[in-house]
């Protein structure tokens, strides 16, 4: 008999209870990757991010292998193709127990219940763990018994869950006798296919021990500063870490138990680390929103009444937007550097997200796959999450009535333009006012586009067209 570990956003062996549980069931154990790239184009996910999962297994199947744990990666098309693929796994290498970390999304709830189906029918035990979250997202419900959909008072009891029961993820198993790594077939073809620029593979590193190296790095010199720094895309005042929370290369209970003993250990850390903990619970909110919420994952905006918007359908302009080439620094910085690095700013992503939905009143739908497309982080509750809030159409949405100003945001998050100019050359000669503004003075910047929008007056169309869709509905 045989205890297998089915990985799949959780590619790590420090802190991982469904790890740890197979290799304290005292059978032999061995470990799986179902690849499923078709799963992969239906989700949209970018290269760049395929590129980061696969790397990381080949550095995970190592890892493994130290601890005298084989990897298999097996090839299965689609996710309704996982149950088969399992079932022959199981049945080939005699597996009476079978352990994984949950999934929350709806493709995937449905995945693992069709999983749970066939193994059942073999006799096989299957058990999951809430291991990619800091809070169950079903553990919180608010006094009517609903689940929270405002994030403040779900931030309170979110903390208030965890003093009572703090994260202990498990040490790493101890080694057993290694085995020789195998450079899986699947993973090498599945590598080779992938078509990324080594340009912008130089800007990341996957695998766990960089991502364990990142957060050690953003503890000792950038948590205390977090606060204060973490809005101004110019400086390195984020922790980078959301593509190893995302693939799980890093647990979230490593992230939050380092942040409070450096709180513990400093005080003039706390301020910063009680900020970035709070970040950690926009992630775990926007999980339990999406596992409560399942028919987000059909496109749905979660206010029904928004429904009825009619957003525009101007493909022009969204290409100017995706492109950086919309007049307005900020935005057009923000649009390269996601489009180069395959990541972008938090900062940022705010403010082109309400860019598209508010001054273009382009559908959000288009953003948010445009960014999944691009995007090494990219995660479908955190994205639709976020362009929700954006678009004003989502749980805990910006009011519609709030617009965020191009101009005045430039101005204030990177008033010298360092990171305007890093991404967009064609304004070097610009100073002041002129820099967050190129139309005042188009002699200096010729190359650059004028703006394909006014600022002026969007608000009151916005405002407008919200006040239709509530009188349609
Ligand atoms: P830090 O500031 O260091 O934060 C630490 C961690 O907290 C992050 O790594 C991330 O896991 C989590 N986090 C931070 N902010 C948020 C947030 N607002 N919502 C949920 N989790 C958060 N994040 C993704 O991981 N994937 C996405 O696809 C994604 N799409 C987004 C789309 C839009 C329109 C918006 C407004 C936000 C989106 N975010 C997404 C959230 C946020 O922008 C990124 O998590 C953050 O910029 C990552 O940088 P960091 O790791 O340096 O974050």
């Amino acid at each position: 008999m045989t205890a297998l570990v089915w990985y799949r956003n959780d590619l790590r062996v420090h802190d991982h209870q469904a790890l740890a549980a197979a290799v304290s069931s005292g059978l032999p154990v061995r470990a799986l990757y179902l690849l499923c790239p078709g799963q992969w184009e239906a989700h949209q996910v970018a290269p760049l991010r395929r590129w980061y999962v696969l790397s990381s297994l080949r550095e995970l199947g190592q890892a493994l292998a130290a601890l005298g744990i084989v990897l298999d990666v097996i090839d299965c098309g689609d996710f309704a193709g996982v149950p088969q693929a399992l079932a022959d796994y199981c049945r080939r290498h005699q597996v009476s127990q079978l352990f994984c970390t949950r999934e929350y999304p709806l493709n995937e709830l449905r995945r693992d219940r069709a999983v749970a189906d066939v193994l059942g029918g073999l006799g096989i035990a299957l058990q999951g763990f809430d291991d990619s979250v800091l809070v169950p997202p079903r553990a919180l419900k608010t006094g009517q018994g609903t689940p929270y959909t405002v994030f403040t008072p779900y931030r309170r009891r979110w903390q208030h869950y965890l003093d009572e029961h703090p994260p202990a993820p498990p040490a790493r198993p101890r080694k057993r006798e290694a085995v020789a790594f195998r450079d899986d077939n699947s993973l090498r073809k599945a590598l080779a296919a992938l078509d990324v620029p080594a340009s912008l593979q130089a800007h990341w590193q996957p695998g766990e021990a960089a991502a364990r190296r990142r957060l050690q790095g953003f503890v000792r010199e950038g948590l205390a500063g977090y606060k204060a720094q973490r809005d101004f895309p110019a400086q390195a005042g984020t922790s980078l870490l959301s593509v190893a929370l995302s693939a799980g290369t890093l647990s979230v209970q490593r992230c939050y138990l380092m942040a409070r003993e450096a709180m513990a250990r400093e005080a003039d850390t706390e301020e910063g680390a009680l900020v970035w903990i709070g970040e950690l619970a926009w992630r775990d909110f926007y999980r339990q929103i999406m596992a409560n919420f399942p028919h987000l994952a059909w496109g749905a905006p979660f206010r029904e009444e928004t429904k009825w918007l009619q957003w525009q359908r101007d493909e022009q302009c969204f290409q100017a937007w995706c492109e950086g080439r919309t007049g307005y620094p900020l935005v057009d910085a923000a649009m390269r550097q996601l489009n180069q690095t395959g990541w972008m700013h938090n900062r940022l992503r705010m403010v082109t997200a309400m860019f598209l939905t508010k001054h273009l009143f382009i559908d959000w739908r288009w953003g948010e796959a445009y960014f999944m497309r691009q995007l090494l982080d990219g995660d479908f509750a955190a994205n639709n999450g976020g362009w929700q809030w954006s678009a004003s159409t989502g749980t805990d949405a910006a009011p519609y009535f709030r617009v965020f100003s191009p101009i005045r945001q430039s101005e204030r998050f990177d008033p010298d333009g360092v990171f305007i100019k890093q991404y967009v050359p064609e304004l070097h000669g610009l100073t002041g006012k002129a820099l967050h503004q190129p139309w005042l003075a188009p002699m200096l910047a010729p190359d650059y586009p004028s703006p394909i929008v006014q600022h002026e007056g969007v608000r009151e169309r916005v405002t407008a067209a919200f006040q239709q869709a509530r009188d349609i509905g």
